[in-house]
């Protein structure tokens, strides 16, 4: 969404027309920038065969898997019934790859028999597979790098106390395993985490797992996972895409070559394809001005974007509807009954009740992760695509939030 002659819109269309034809609380998402995100990785990692996995977690919409399949790229599932979603949205098993974490064995058995993709990260579940499978199915490993990195704590995954894969340090226990069942390895995985500026990260990670790859005779791919950042506000630190994927495609070239097999370098970026994408427009329903703050209430709140408050996440926030006026200083807050705050002390143009906010970057976890505290429904999806917005999913109601609920007498 840009400021074009005086009008924020997207593809052309003026978001304050947008806002009015689908009503508010509404997450718009622009096809255009995802289509431009999965092609500047493309050319990012061209010096390698490279294989762009979304991850489906970011934004689940069977529309907009539909778009990213149809750009190009395959896609990470955490779940099953992500899998099934991305199954719908037209992807063949082969272009899914399922990454659990934790989940009962029954899971990993129904991934196999839908044909999926599979990334082992537990030594008692490859023991399990080797047991069942053998030298059948051919999966990858989720390996823990031991490496911290990432925006925060919540969303670092790679470090030595994090719950997610198989330590490095474990490797004699993987390869025991396999050797035993014949298990064959298709594929190494590590990722460490959202967020990671530093090229040199990526860098140091190759090395791990170049360092045991050599182990693995039966591998197609590596699968660098994610952790590509984009800005949320102007002067934002950001991962350079071209810096990593030159750098990258170097060493993992000449690793092939040491390997003596060209292989396969995925990477599973979720937030760098669709966050930017994402816009969520919402309603300033009151201005509220005390001695010391004026506060901006708005018809959402951390129950339809919670990175805010979860994260200390920072979204950009614009008054669309009067975009000319005078700047003031405003704290954005939601409607949910706990400390729910957007941005504070933001400057925005003049705020009228009635006017149309809109906060940038919130395609990636922010309908994914939203729910229906305090009883709101979620928003309405919108996707503009050439040039027409198009609803891609409808506002809930009450009625769906009553239901499962079941009422008996007490
Ligand atoms: C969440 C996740 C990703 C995507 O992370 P982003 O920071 O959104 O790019 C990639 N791989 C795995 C296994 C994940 O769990």
């Amino acid at each position: 969404m840009d400021l074009l002659n005086g009008t924020y819109s997207i593809q052309g269309i003026p978001a304050l027309d947008i806002a009015k034809q689908f009503g508010t609380p509404l997450y718009v998402y622009d096809a255009d920038k995802i289509g431009q995100q999965i092609k500047n990785l493309k050319n990012a990692f061209s010096g390698a065969d490279v294989n762009v996995k979304y991850a489906a977690k970011a934004l689940t919409n069977i529309s907009i898997l539909k778009l990213i399949r149809k750009n190009g790229a395959g896609i990470e599932v955490v779940s099953l019934q992500e899998a099934h979603i991305a199954l719908k949205a037209g992807f063949t098993p082969t272009e899914i790859v399922f990454t659990p974490s934790g989940v009962d064995f029954s899971e990993i058995v129904e991934g196999v028999s839908l044909g999926l993709g599979i990334n082992l990260d537990n030594l008692s579940v490859l023991q399990k597979f080797g047991e069942k499978y053998k030298n059948t199915y051919p999966c990858g490993i989720r390996l823990n790098p031991h490496i911290m990195a990432g925006g925060n704590l919540k969303i670092s995954t790679g470090h030595s106390n994090s719950k997610f894969g198989i330590s490095v340090q474990q490797i004699d226990l993987i390869k025991d395993i396999v050797k035993t069942h014949d298990v064959k390895i298709r594929g190494l995985h590590v990722h460490t985490g959202s967020e990671i500026t530093e090229t040199d990260v990526f860098l140091k990670m190759a090395d791990v797992l170049f360092s045991v790859a050599n182990d693995f005779p039966d591998l197609k791919f590596i699968d660098f996972g994610s952790g590509f950042k984009v800005a949320y506000k102007e002067g934002d630190k950001v991962t350079n895409v071209n810096d990593v994927g030159a750098q990258l495609t170097k060493i993992f070239n000449e690793f092939c070559q040491h390997y003596g097999r060209k292989l396969e370098l995925w990477v599973e970026p979720g937030k760098y394809i669709v966050s930017e994408s994402g816009t969520l427009l919402v309603q300033a329903n009151v201005v509220k001005a005390t001695p010391t703050v004026t506060f901006v209430g708005v018809n959402s709140g951390l129950n339809h974007l919670i990175r805010p408050m979860m994260y200390e996440a920072y979204h950009h926030i614009v008054n669309v509807s009067n975009p000319a006026a005078p700047e003031k200083v405003y704290t954005v807050v939601g409607y949910i009954c706990e400390t729910d705050t957007f941005g504070a002390d933001r400057k925005l143009s003049e705020v009228r009740e009635g006017d149309i906010l809109a906060l940038k970057n919130a395609g990636a976890y922010g309908f994914s992760m939203s729910s229906n505290y305090n009883s709101r429904p979620r928003p309405a999806e919108v996707m503009v695509i050439n040039g027409q917005a198009k609803l891609i999913r409808e506002r809930e109601t009450l009625e769906d939030i009553m239901k499962r609920q079941i009422e008996i007498d007490v």
